[in-house]
């Protein structure tokens, strides 16, 4: 008998697996890389959401006008990539608010899509992310990973 996670209020860990489909997704970008996804993604007409940081929305705004442009989903991947976990409600929300003050202020994009940092993720950060309306995006298939780009497809 296998073990399934069931979504948890606002924490997602898979969609309907009645349908055949992954969501796939890429975190901490955007960088260089995510112009080559981006490419990819173009060439077989596949649409994906992307997990971005905030501190590398600054140096690679073309890049997110693109992701836009191209009709993908984006998400926040809070602000300086540090793990989520025994840190206070008030650290967890700053990081997720920086990046979400960012995304609104200069693209007028705002997401309820947050991915934790490493996975790591505790009460406080369940509670900051219910109370700012977040659903959180677990990932059950790690496909690829480099050091700017993490690649799940969630079944
Ligand atoms: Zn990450």
């Amino acid at each position: 008998m296998g073990f399934t996670m069931k979504n948890i209020g606002n924490l997602f860990f898979h969609g309907n697996r009645s349908q055949r489909k992954v969501a796939l997704t890429f975190d901490d970008g955007p960088s260089r890389e995510t112009r080559e996804l981006l490419k990819l993604l173009r060439k077989e007409n596949v649409r994906a959401t992307f997990f971005v940081l905030g501190k590398h929305i600054g140096n690679n705004e073309k890049i997110i006008k693109t992701i836009i442009r191209e009709k993908h989903e984006i998400g926040n991947h809070g602000y300086s990539h540090k793990s989520l976990i025994f840190k206070s409600r008030k650290f967890i929300s700053e990081e997720i608010k920086k990046c979400d003050d960012l995304l609104l202020k200069k693209f007028d994009i705002r997401t309820n899509l947050f991915r934790h940092p490493y996975f790591h993720f505790g009460l406080n950060a369940w509670i900051v992310t219910y109370r700012l309306k977040k659903k959180v995006i677990f990932c059950d298939v790690k496909v690829f990973h480099k050091p700017h780009t993490l690649v799940c497809g969630t079944l």
